[in-house]
């Protein structure tokens, strides 16, 4: 597949597909988007933290080279598209219960290469005076985003120059012999030389009619937002229990482990409990409220890595997902791209089945 004028249809315009999107169109594909839901972005990407990061990643997982990879990848981006990151924020805090556990993870992460450096408590307070307690020391993580995902998913496509079509779901996939020619939609086809599934955890329900399975698993967690008056916090911080960021706008962004699915850890209770937990912690302004509480479904993998390639047994269909994938997103896309459009393999373990 090496002609520059492949006809490409994607389906799902989350971050995932965004991020293809902008990559196979710079390669001169002709893109087509397609998503069932009303805008780009509005699926779990609509949920998302964003937070692109390497600090909270674990050194010595199996996705820690992936996520330096990334961020990488979002320093490209940033200098070729200024524009979809102008309410982006830099710089990130993090900490753990004791000062020995803080700095162990300082020291693995800077063993692993990453740009990290250890910040006292006289640096924590003046750079955050909101932290009523701050900690005694906490790792800085300069090169760290925080983002708004869906507002990317929209202008890394409208950047593209991709054709999209929302508000229709693709139904199933057209396959002619064992060659995949395009999607299927409730009123009609379009035909591609190749379709990127790009669904999310939804991506298992196009390959099942090819008898293949990802193994996607919907992964839940929980996103609470917060209307606020006035600036609070400037950097992304992460102590023992509480994950927050602002944006431009003063809304305070907070994400959550679920619990389950008993009705004292539903989203608004956990919204409620963790307000409190915010004026604890933080000196707020006056009114501060709960304004969005809601579970989204992560697309994840038990072995953590992401899932790239094309699927076996048939030609002209490709799957790409994988968490966490706001971060992930603009890699993946420079990584399929690369590999459908030049033959370049992605430097990832091809995962059971995919070529
Ligand atoms: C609370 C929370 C916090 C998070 N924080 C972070 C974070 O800080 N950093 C990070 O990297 N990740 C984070 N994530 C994970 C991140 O949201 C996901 O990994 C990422 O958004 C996945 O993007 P995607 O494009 O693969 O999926 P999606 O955004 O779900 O996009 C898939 C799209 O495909 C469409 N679709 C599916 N099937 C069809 C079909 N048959 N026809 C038409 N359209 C279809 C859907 O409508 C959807 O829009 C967080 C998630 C949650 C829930």
């Amino acid at each position: 597949m090496a002609s520059a004028k492949i006809s490409v249809v994607i389906v799902g315009a989350g971050i995932v597909g965004a991020a293809l999107a902008l990559h196979f169109a710079r390669r001169g594909a002709a893109v087509h988007v397609l998503d069932e839901g009303a805008q780009a972005g509005s699926g779990v990407t609509a949920r998302a933290f964003g937070w692109v990061n390497i600090v909270n990643v674990v050194p010595g997982a199996a996705n820690y080279a992936l996520v330096q990879e990334a961020l990488a990848e979002y320093a490209r981006l940033q200098a070729d598209l200024p524009g979809a990151f102008a309410a982006a924020r830099s710089g990130s805090l993090f900490w753990l219960e004791t000062v020995a556990g803080t700095e162990a993870f300082a020291a693995a992460h800077r063993g692993a290469g990453a740009d990290v450096e250890l910040v006292d408590a006289a640096t924590v307070a003046a750079w955050e005076p909101a932290l009523r307690q701050p900690p005694a020391c906490a790792i800085f993580s300069p090169r760290d985003l925080a983002l708004d995902p869906a507002r990317l998913a929209r202008d890394l496509i409208d950047a593209a120059g991709a054709s999209v079509t929302f508000g229709r779901k693709v139904e199933s996939l057209v396959l002619s012999g064992s060659r995949v020619r395009g999607v299927r939609l409730a009123d009609g086809a379009i035909e591609a030389d190749l379709v990127i599934l790009a669904g999310g955890t939804s991506v298992d329900r196009l390959c099942e009619n090819l008898g293949f399975r990802t193994g996607v698993e919907a992964s839940p967690s929980i996103i609470l937002r917060y209307s606020c008056a006035a600036p609070v916090v400037t950097r992304i911080l992460r102590g023992p229990g509480l994950e927050i960021r602002q944006s431009p706008d003063n809304r305070l962004h907070v994400a959550k482990s679920y619990i389950d699915d008993r009705q004292e850890n539903a989203p608004e209770r956990m919204g409620q409990r963790i307000l409190e937990v915010m004026q604890e912690r933080l000196i707020l302004p006056e009114g501060v409220a709960l304004a969005e509480a809601a579970a989204g479904y992560r697309p994840v993998f038990s072995d953590g890595l992401p899932r790239l390639g094309f699927l076996p047994d048939v030609e002209g269909a490709y799957v790409a997902v994988g968490h966490p994938g706001v971060i992930l997103a603009p890699l993946l896309g420079r990584l399929a791209a690369e590999h459908v459009l030049e033959g370049r393999r992605p430097p990832l373990v091809p995962a059971a089945g995919l070529k």
